[in-house]
């Protein structure tokens, strides 16, 4: 399957399409919200369960989400990776809100977090599965609960996140894909940037990207 491009999601709402300051996707009957944010089109995900609800990534932004979050009791913040467009609203809303952020030892935020690692965490009353995924950076984690996989910037639609060229974190973050594409077929991949897919629409070409390089 070498030279074969991966199909580009279409930029519809199936795939969860949001653009910076436009309206927030909410995903039918999950409790699940995506948003846009920031001049890196950051995606940021908002859990909610129960009046209770987390944040994936305090991206940019934070009036925004704090919109976004109102009327929820918002339980905690979960970083994917300390990449500084994934972490610039975070002061402001821990400050706002008062609420932990947690985050990879090895991809620590601007902030005081309470470390994860590989396993799960319950926040509030929202248990999420943390997995370890290095790669494009040392501490990168991906989170699970129910169908929707938050990947950060380990897994997008046609490919791994950046790796710059490094043979090692390449090999480290197709290796974290590996262990994401046991997950089944109808798994939402949910990125830190742009449209959404599923481990099933990606898996067929895991091979052309480890070919590939990159
Ligand atoms: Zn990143």
């Amino acid at each position: 399957m070498s030279g074969q491009e991966t199909p580009r999601p279409p930029a519809t709402a199936e795939f969860g399409h949001v653009t910076p300051d436009g309206p927030a996707h909410h995903y039918p009957d999950t409790g699940v919200a995506k948003l846009s944010v920031g001049a890196y089109d950051n995606n940021v995900y908002v859990i909610a369960r129960d009046g209770q609800g987390i944040i994936v990534d305090g991206a940019a932004d934070p009036e925004r989400i704090l919109k976004e979050v109102a009327g929820l009791a918002v339980a905690g913040i979960v970083q994917t990776h300390n990449h500084f467009d994934h972490v610039q609203a975070l002061a402001d809303l821990v400050a706002a809100l008062n609420v932990p952020v947690y985050a990879h030892r090895l991809d620590a935020p601007p902030v005081g977090f309470e470390p994860l690692d590989e396993g799960s965490v319950t926040i509030g009353s929202i248990t999420l599965r943390v997995l370890h995924t290095p790669g494009h950076t040392p501490g990168s984690l991906c989170y699970l609960i129910d169908e929707f996989l938050f990947s950060g910037d380990t897994l997008f639609p046609g490919g791994p996140g950046n790796t710059d060229g490094d043979p090692s974190r390449f090999a480290n973050v197709m290796a974290s894909l590996d262990r994401l594409f046991v997950l089944p077929d109808a798994t939402r991949v949910l990125p830190g940037h742009g449209l959404d897919t599923t481990i099933g629409r990606e898996r067929p070409y895991v091979e052309t990207w480890r070919t590939r390089g990159w």
